[in-house]
């Protein structure tokens, strides 16, 4: 078995419910759940004429390889009728493989640790909640990620709850 962060994000319709639907079928594809993140509303990142989007991350426990979870995670994006208008558009579901344990993936279609993890707030945050003392390769501590984090991207905490 191997752990794997997925970073969860959704800006369309109840953005709460597609989070936790998209949970619900990870845990349907075999996917243990080990930790959720607390929730944030976060500024649009690259097209800025959109609503914020709800993001967090959790902690799978799971036999799938990463390209096997890739296939799983955007199987999930599929079902669940993501429509992709353009780059950075809305998206009711977005699911990102983070971090692989510590290994780094270098295929076409899959990168790990996510290649821009450590330059997005609204991704460190969650990533911190339930994985501070991870090792991001190439890159040191999450909780030293975050730390050194000197953008100026607005994240607001929510009461909000995968549970
Ligand atoms: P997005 O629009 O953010 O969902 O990006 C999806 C594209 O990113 C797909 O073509 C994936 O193959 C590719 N991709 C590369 N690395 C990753 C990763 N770590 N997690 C999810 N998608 C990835």
């Amino acid at each position: 078995m191997s752990k794997a962060v997925i970073a969860l994000g959704s800006n369309v319709g109840d953005t709460l419910s597609n989070l936790k639907k998209a949970v619900r079928l990870l845990e349907d594809a075999g996917c243990r759940v080990l930790a959720k993140s607390k929730l944030y509303l976060t500024e649009p990142w690259g097209y800025a004429d959109q609503d914020d989007f709800l993001n967090g991350a959790i902690i799978v426990d799971t036999e799938l390889d990463p390209l096997s979870l890739l296939g799983v995670t955007q199987g999930i994006e599929g079902k669940m009728g993501r429509e992709k208008l353009f780059l950075n558009g809305p998206r009711n579901i977005d699911l990102d493989i983070l971090l692989y344990e510590e290994e780094t993936v270098e295929k076409e279609n899959l990168v790990i640790p996510h290649p821009r993890l450590h330059q997005r707030l609204f991704v460190l945050m969650p990533l911190n909640d339930v994985a501070s003392q991870w090792k991001v390769p190439g890159h040191g501590k999450v909780s030293e990620l975050l730390a050194n984090y000197l953008g100026d991207e607005r994240v607001i905490l929510t009461d909000l709850s995968l549970d």
